[in-house]
């Protein structure tokens, strides 16, 4: 991947200090959203990044995973999964609680949503402590399917996610 291009990327983020509590350094992509060219060069690196993985569906968490979750899983030919929040889906779910960079919560997908066997990429703007995308990929394996990798646009390497992660194909865009 050509550094010149990641940095275009890097400089479209920005740092908001004590978001949303005090100590979090909170990254904030919304500049890099708001810019055609930036989000644009961002999709094309992270589809070109996925692109050997041959994924039949992203599984992709709310809220902010969903943005290059669906634009990424058009870019590739793949279907669309949301995984949410308890509370938000409307038919039958799975749902694993796990530990966030601040505080606990849980997530939620369709029992239905994958097929057994299907190739599950999961994907997220950030992965800070990694607990997150930990309980999806358990939430994709309950369902029979299988992880083919997390994707993500930026990883937080001193929070070392991929720790958690260990055993998966793990790829990030950008490192910070
Ligand atoms: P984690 O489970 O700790 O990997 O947290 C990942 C989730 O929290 C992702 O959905 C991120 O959007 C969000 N998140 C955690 N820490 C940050 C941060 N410092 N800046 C922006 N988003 C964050």
């Amino acid at each position: 991947m050509d550094q010149d291009q990641t940095a275009v990327l890097r400089a479209a983020i920005r740092d908001v200090p004590d978001f949303p509590k005090p100590g979090i350094v909170f990254k904030d992509i919304t500049p890099l959203l708001g810019d055609p060219a930036a989000f644009r060069l961002a999709m094309e690196l992270m589809a070109e990044m996925c692109a050997d993985l041959k994924v039949d569906q992203v599984v992709a968490i709310e809220s902010r995973g969903f943005i290059f979750g669906g634009a990424l899983a058009d870019r590739i030919g793949a279907g669309f999964v949301p995984v949410r929040k308890p509370g938000k889906l409307p038919w039958r779910r799975v749902s694993r609680a796990y530990d966030l960079e601040y505080g606990t919560d849980a997530v939620e997908m369709h029992q239905d949503a994958l097929r057994p066997g299907a190739r599950a990429l999961v994907v997220d703007d950030v992965i800070a402590t990694g607990g997150t995308a930990r309980a999806v990929s358990h939430l994709v394996e309950q369902l029979g399917a299988h992880v083919v990798g997390h994707a993500f646009l930026l990883e937080l390497s001193f929070l070392q996610g991929r720790g958690r992660l260990a055993g998966y194909e793990v790829r990030s865009l950008i490192r910070f």
